[in-house]
C-alpha cells in the first residue's frame, strides 16, 4: 500500500531489528492485524485474549471493498457474498445505487480465525484466558497486569509498548487515563430474505418514524478524534479499532477503520511521530460525522427531499466511490447537487447533538 513515496512495507522494514516487546490486549479484529503488523516488523508482539479460547460468536458484516486491498488472502476467506447494488425508500420513493466495487459480506468469525493464524505465523504469541486488570510504570517500561480467567490467579509482565484492542469498553483506555468514550448497544437481527429480493442487493429504508435506528453488543458513538497515543512513565501506550472510537458514525461499520487504525498505530510504534494512515483516517471519522450530525434532525419530508434530489450525476457518485472515500463523494455529490447542500446545511444548523441523551 502506497503512503506517499514511502510504503508501509518500507516503513516496516526500517522497523525492523528494533525489537520491541509489544502486549496487545484484545485478539479480535484490531487486535490480531496489529500483532501480525508488528510482529512481521520484528516486535516480539504477545496477544492477550479474556476468551478462554478462540471461538468468536458468529456474525455476518457488510464492508466496503477496501478490506480486500488491506487484507488480501485473509479477507477473502471470510467473503461470503458480494453486494452490487443499493436500494434506497422513502415516503414511496426509490433511488437504486449500483456499486462499481462491490461491498462484501463476510463471516466475522471466519475473519478472526484467519487474522489469528496470520499473526501467528508472523511470530505473535497468543495466550488465551488472560484478562488485561491493570498498567502502570515500571521505571524501563509498562508493568501489565494479568488475571487468569480460569482460577483468578495474577500475574505480571513487562511490555515496552501496550496496545489496547479491548473494544468498545477499554480497560486499557481506562487504566491510563483515556476520558470514557460514549457508546450505544446495537442489535442485529436474522432474517429470511423475501423470495424475490436479489441476494446482491442491500435495501435501506428511511422512515424515521418505523426506524428511529437499527440498535447485542455496545459500540462507539464517535463524536470526535481520540488521539490514540499517552504515555505512562517510560512506557508508550496506544488504542486501536473500537477502544479508539475508530467507528464510522453513519453506517456504524468499525472493520475497515480499525484496520486502518491499526495499520497508523504500527507506523506511529515503529516510527513515532504523527503516522500518515491516522491523519487520514481522522479526516474520514470526522466527515462520517459531519454526515450524520448532518441527518441526524432529518424529518421523514427531508428524506423524501434528499432521494427526490439524487440526479443520474450523483448516483454515479455514490456507485463510484466507497464510504471509505467520505471527501471525494461529498465534493462530487455537492457539484452535481448543489440544492443537496444546502438541504445539508439546514440539518447541521438545527445543531442537535448526535449523542444519546444520558451521554451529552
Ligand atoms: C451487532 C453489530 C453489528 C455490526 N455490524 C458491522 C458491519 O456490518 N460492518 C462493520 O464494518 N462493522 C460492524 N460492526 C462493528 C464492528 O463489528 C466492530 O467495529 C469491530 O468488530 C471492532 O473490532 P475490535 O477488534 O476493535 O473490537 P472487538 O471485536 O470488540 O474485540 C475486543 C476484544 O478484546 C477482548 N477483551 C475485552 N476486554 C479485555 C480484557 N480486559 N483483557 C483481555 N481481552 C479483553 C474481547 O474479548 C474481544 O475479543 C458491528 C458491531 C455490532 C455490535
Amino acid at each position: 500500500m502506497r503512503r506517499g513515496k514511502v510504503t508501509l512495507q518500507q516503513e516496516i522494514e526500517k522497523g525492523r531489528g528494533s525489537a520491541r516487546q509489544v502486549a496487545v490486549i484484545g485478539g479480535s479484529a484490531s487486535g490480531f492485524f496489529t500483532a501480525a503488523l508488528l510482529a512481521r516488523a520484528g516486535c516480539s508482539v504477545e496477544v492477550l485474549e479474556r476468551s478462554e479460547d478462540l471461538d468468536p460468536t458468529p456474525r455476518t458484516l457488510i464492508v466496503t471493498s477496501r478490506m480486500r486491498t488491506l487484507l488480501g488472502e485473509v479477507g477473502e476467506r471470510a467473503v461470503i457474498n458480494e453486494i452490487r447494488k443499493f436500494e434506497l425508500f422513502t415516503d414511496g420513493r426509490a433511488a437504486r445505487v449500483p456499486l462499481d466495487r462491490p461491498d462484501l459480506v463476510i463471516e466475522r468469525s471466519r475473519l478472526i480465525h484467519g487474522l489469528a493464524e496470520q499473526a501467528q505465523s508472523q511470530g505473535a504469541k497468543v495466550s488465551f484466558g488472560n484478562r488485561f486488570v491493570s498498567l502502570e510504570s515500571n521505571g524501563s517500561g509498562l508493568r501489565v497486569g494479568i488475571e487468569r480467567t480460569r482460577d483468578a490467579r495474577t500475574e505480571d509482565l513487562h511490555a515496552d509498548v501496550v496496545v489496547g484492542a479491548d473494544g468498545a469498553l477499554s480497560r486499557v483506555a481506562q487504566a491510563a487515563g483515556w476520558p470514557r468514550q460514549p457508546t450505544v448497544p446495537l442489535l442485529q437481527a436474522v432474517v429470511r430474505i423475501p423470495p424475490d429480493m436479489p441476494l446482491d442487493t442491500v435495501r435501506v429504508w428511511f422512515i424515521p418514524d418505523d426506524t428511529p435506528y437499527f440498535q447485542g453488543a455496545r459500540i462507539p458513538v464517535y463524536d470526535r478524534w481520540t488521539p490514540v497515543e499517552r504515555r505512562v512513565g517510560a512506557g508508550r501506550v496506544f488504542l486501536v479499532g473500537d477502544a479508539a472510537g475508530q467507528v464510522k458514525v453513519t453506517t456504524v461499520g468499525g472493520i475497515v477503520t480499525g484496520f486502518r487504525g491499526a495499520l497508523g498505530v504500527t507506523e506511529a510504534i515503529l516510527n513515532g511521530g504523527e503516522s500518515r494512515e491516522l491523519r487520514s483516517l481522522r479526516r474520514e471519522l470526522d466527515l462520517h460525522l459531519l454526515i450524520r450530525r448532518t441527518i441526524h434532525q432529518f424529518k421523514q419530508a427531508d428524506y423524501s427531499r434528499l432521494v427526490d434530489l439524487m440526479n443520474a450525476s450523483t448516483r454515479r457518485s455514490l456507485s463510484q466511490y466507497t464510504r471509505d472515500e467520505a471527501a471525494r463523494v461529498l465534493w462530487h455529490i455537492t457539484l452535481s447537487q448543489p440544492r443537496l447542500l444546502l438541504l445539508g446545511l439546514r440539518g447541521l444548523l438545527s445543531g442537535a447533538s448526535i449523542l444519546p441523551k444520558n451521554q451529552n
